[in-house]
């Protein structure tokens, strides 16, 4: 029998990350990487296969990470986690002794239970580079496709299977708007313009009622009785989290089938932690459960748990909620809670905004307008959110709007803090959106 003291199942973005975190904290330790799949793609990337990128070959995480930290690798599927014995088995029939577990499983797309769902041509958005070729193949040969769902994994793969296509696109999306579950209503509708420009046909309000066609799919049926034609059909409506082994082993999950973790990233038994999708989320803001499944939460998530394996050094203070999106070449990005989720939970808010060009003078080589609404608590001031839209170095602002939020820094903070400008990179000092928009809030607070 192998033996490891650390073991993690699942190379993705939360196991890659805790393995190579678990190195870093704990370097005399042997780590050892157990994953069904021999390729990992990189599971963000998977909508670029289809227009940028061009190939699954080209969207893949490279193993040399691993002989880079000093971690070994198993392919194989964990199919039994015997945690009293603390040993996992393989369907190959690998057996390997821990100390400590990393349970990485991800998430596996939600299927809905459509009529026709399970047609030829009918796809879902599996991390698989064999499958994920299959669907390149069906949209190269397509005329029609139809997109189930507006999110933003929607909008990006309809985006990126009209470049270099002559293809027709609708996505159907049965909410007012697309993008409805993270943006506020007039950042929707601008996306939905976005992609409207690019020539994709934009379908709100309509619940999919069935896929129809004999063995293949040739259209996708609405609630309001009409059928749109369609080759191929994409179902991008969620995903769930994938905890089977684990519960099976007896770890504790939630009614959601994701597995309960502490603050420190451990579930029921104190020498098997878990991050990623596979796992349980709080929100930052009321510490209540919150579904929302990133690579960027599942990484953080990774980087407690490694380091909390022999010692605990981290702490998760729950989901904020940083990400971002690309419709053509206009970033779309969110961090903590939008307008409305902030005065659902509550909240009595202000919000600031700010527009202008992200470069100075505005005519500076690949310049463009980038819009920031930030949304402060009105009595502390302290940033509950912000939301923007435009150039792409958006999706970097973001990120620093994601760490204000962290600190829970006041709109004073924002206003007053030392950002670093230059012509060429960046808004002028004097137009810098976010400490402005800091700044449109602070005035309002005083009306
Ligand atoms: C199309 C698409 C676009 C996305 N874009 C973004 C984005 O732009 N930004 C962002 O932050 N997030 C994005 N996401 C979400 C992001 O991909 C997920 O949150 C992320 O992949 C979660 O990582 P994970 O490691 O928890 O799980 P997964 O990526 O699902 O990986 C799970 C790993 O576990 C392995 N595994 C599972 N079961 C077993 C078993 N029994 N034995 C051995 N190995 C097993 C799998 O083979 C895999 O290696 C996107 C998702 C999709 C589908």
């Amino acid at each position: 029998m192998k033996k490891y003291e650390v073991v993690v199942v699942g190379g993705s973005a939360a196991g890659l990350t805790a393995a190579i975190t678990a190195k870093r904290f704990y370097p005399e330790k042997k780590v050892l990487i157990v994953r069904s799949e021999e390729k990992v793609l990189i599971p963000c990337g998977i909508p670029y296969i289809y227009g940028t990128v061009g190939t699954t070959e080209k969207n893949l995480i490279p193993d040399t990470v691993l002989e880079k930290n000093g971690i070994d690798l198993l392919i194989g599927e964990v199919t039994e986690i015997k945690k009293d014995e603390r040993i996992i088995v393989t369907g190959k029939g690998d057996n390997v002794e821990y100390e400590k577990l990393i349970i990485a499983t991800g998430s596996d797309p939600v299927i809905p239970p459509l009529k026709g769902s399970d047609k030829k041509n009918v796809f879902t958005v599996k991390k698989d580079d064999s499958y994920l070729n299959s669907l390149l193949d069906e949209v190269n040969k397509s005329k029609d496709m139809v997109i189930i769902g507006g999110g933003f994994i929607g909008m990006e793969f309809a985006d990126e299977c009209k470049k270099n296509r002559d293809i027709n696109i609708s996505v159907v999306e049965m909410l007012p708007h697309c993008l409805m579950l993270v943006f506020d209503e007039d950042f929707c509708k601008q996306g939905e313009d976005l992609v409207r420009k690019r020539g994709v046909n934009v379908v709100t309000n309509e619940k999919v009622e069935a896929i129809s066609g004999n063995e293949t799919a040739e259209g996708v049926r609405l609630s309001s009785g009409k059928t749109i034609k369609a080759d191929v059909v994409l179902i991008g409506i969620g995903a769930k989290p994938n905890a089977k082994v684990a519960r099976d082993a007896g770890i504790e999950v939630n009614d959601r089938g994701a597995i309960k973790v502490d603050r420190y990233m451990r579930t029921n038994d104190q020498s098997i932690f878990a991050c990623g999708d596979c796992c349980a989320k709080v929100s930052f803001f009321n510490k209540k459960p919150i579904n929302l499944m990133l690579a960027s939460i599942a990484s953080n998530e990774a980087r407690i748990a490694g380091a909390n394996l022999y010692e605990i050094n981290r702490s998760n203070e729950g989901v904020i909620g940083t990400y971002s999106t690309i419709i053509g070449d206009t970033a779309l990005a969110r961090a903590g809670l939008s307008i409305s989720e902030a005065k659902k939970n509550g909240y009595d808010i202000v919000v600031g905004q700010a527009e202008g060009p992200n470069c100075h003078p505005g005519c500076m080589p690949g310049g463009c307008n980038l819009k920031v609404n930030l949304i402060f608590e009105k009595g502390t001031g302290i940033i509950l959110g912000g939301q923007l839209i435009g150039a792409k170095s958006g999706g970097e602002l973001i990120n620093l709007i994601g760490g204000c939020i962290h600190k829970r820094m006041t709109a004073n903070d924002i206003a007053t803090f030392q950002m670093g400008t230059h012509p060429a990179l960046t808004a002028s000092p004097i137009a810098y959106q976010i400490s402005n928009a800091a700044e449109m809030a602070i005035k309002k607070m005083k009306q």
